[in-house]
């Protein structure tokens, strides 16, 4: 299996540090709104990963944080007149169910920066004994020109950082390249007690602490989006070598973009859905087969008619997994002419090559192209003259490569009428005691089961999406 290591810039053989095993952790998102579908890229693109890599059997940890005290957070609870905490928890549990929409598996761990502020304090106070921090007024900087091996990741030079960084020098800063690993408390912020007085952590330090309480010094492979290459990536190995003496990650895995009209999309730019204004419009699989239709590390441009086009390739399969079933009701298992022989043939090379894509740094673009050629062959060669177990074996092939992808293609998964029915009178029933929050809450569950409500004057209608 070859992953492109942005580390060494070229794709390399898959080895994991202990056989049978991966350890991975994965940036997750800063909680101060809900997450747009740029973010949802890294988070569906790393899943994938960590599915097909327990389809070949690793056991998985696997590990996402969310990132609960920041200036963004603090801002917006400003706004808002309430706590910090409180919107962190807010947007923390909006981001799972948005992920539970989308069909990410839940990490094994997802730790919370505000969780792990002693393991932080711990690391810092490892990095000041050892020569690599210091303190000054109650911020601790990283001494970031005593690690030699600063800018490996993303080929920078210290050098020509350090003359793009001088204008914004800071006085209590050593030198321009140093950044903040814990900073004084300022009016109005959560804080924590530490030896440099009361404060906060700064964002990088949280990330190198998280992972090795959880997966250990040195890991197999980290995760996120390509912005995060520099600075976060590269402090964080800045601060886990120095503070742990090791190698810290073997292979540092980086998605593209998400871009809308070429440009990329980001809140601060305000050219963004949020993954909730999609589940509006679309059953959240789509938006999931959409992205998967990219390979991760190209930049992908967002647009309704490639959400049209996407919606109706997965309908192609969808209706092909449904027909295939219904043979099935009918076929009867006789001999296997030797057509029926090569098509079972047909069907293992199928997957093979659908493995080889993955396998040749998880190229999903042409492994779904793969899932397409089996459900043209499917359509066109099976009959229920056919014998049931090729159909079965061909129905079963596209449902296993789908699920490796976490595509749900089966119309089984789909939620039965009288379930969509009896949620939808909970819904009535919510609305006439005023609970419109479980209300809303009840059609955004419908929509992203793929089902739309329509409230007409004769009641509700639905119709699946
Ligand atoms: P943030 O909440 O900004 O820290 O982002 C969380 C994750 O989403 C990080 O891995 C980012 O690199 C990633 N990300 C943010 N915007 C985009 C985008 N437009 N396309 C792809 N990934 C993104
Ligand atoms: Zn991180």
């Amino acid at each position: 299996m070859k992953i492109f290591n942005t580390l060494n810039n070229r794709k390399e053989e898959f080895i994991p540090i202990e056989e049978g095993k991966v350890r991975m952790y994965v940036c997750g998102p800063t909680v101060y709104n809900y997450i747009h579908i740029g973010n949802a890229r890294p988070m569906i693109v790393f899943d994938t990963v960590r599915r097909y890599l327990e389809y070949k059997g690793y056991n998985v940890n696997y590990v996402s944080n969310f990132t609960d005290v920041d200036d963004k957070i603090i801002a917006k609870a400003n706004e808002e007149g309430v706590s910090a905490a409180e919107i962190a928890e807010r947007y923390t549990k909006a981001a799972k169910e948005d992920m539970a929409g989308l069909n990410v598996m839940p990490a094994t761990t997802h730790p919370k920066a505000t969780e792990e502020i002693d393991g932080m304090i711990d690391m810092i106070q490892t990095l000041i004994d050892n020569g690599y921090a210091y303190e000054k007024n109650g911020t601790v900087f990283y001494r970031t020109r005593k690690f030699a091996g600063y800018g490996k990741l993303s080929g920078k030079n210290i050098d020509d950082l350090e003359a793009g960084a001088r204008i914004a020098v800071d006085d209590e800063k050593e030198d321009a390249m140093d950044f903040v690993l814990w900073k004084p408390k300022k009016e109005g912020e959560p804080y924590w007690t530490s030896p440099w007085g009361d404060g906060r952590p700064g964002w990088h330090i949280e990330c190198s602490v998280m992972s090795n309480k959880y997966l250990g010094k040195q890991i197999d492979i980290h995760a996120g989006g390509e912005d995060l290459i520099f600075p976060h990536h590269e402090n964080e190995i800045a601060q886990s070598e120095a503070a742990n003496g090791t190698a810290f990650s073997n292979y540092w895995m980086h998605n593209a973009f998400l871009n809308i009209n070429n440009h990329k999309m980001s809140k601060s730019a305000g050219n963004f859905f949020t993954v909730k204004d999609i589940a509006e419009k679309y059953p959240l699989q789509v938006l999931r087969f959409f992205m998967l239709g990219a390979h991760y590390r190209s930049p992908l441009n967002f647009s309704d008619e490639l959400m049209q086009s996407a919606k109706s390739s997965l309908e192609r399969i969808r209706t092909a997994v449904f027909n295939l079933s219904h043979l099935e009701n009918s076929a009867k298992e006789v001999p296997y002419s030797s057509a029926d022989e090569d098509f079972k043939k047909q069907l293992d090379s199928f997957k093979n090559d659908f493995e080889a894509a993955m396998e040749d740094d998880f190229n999903t673009a042409d492994a779904i192209s793969v899932i397409f050629e089996i459900v043209r062959l499917a359509n066109s060669y099976l009959d229920s003259d056919k014998p049931l177990s090729i159909i079965t074996a061909a129905r079963e092939l596209i449902v296993l490569l789908c699920g490796i992808l976490g595509i749900i293609c089966e119309q089984d998964n789909l939620l039965p009428d009288e379930d969509i029915e009896a949620l939808i009178n909970e819904r009535n029933e919510a609305r006439k005691n005023k609970d419109f929050a479980r209300a809303d809450s009840i059609r955004d569950e419908l929509v992203k089961k793929g089902i739309q409500l329509e409230d007409t004057r004769e009641g509700v209608r639905w119709k699946r999406i």
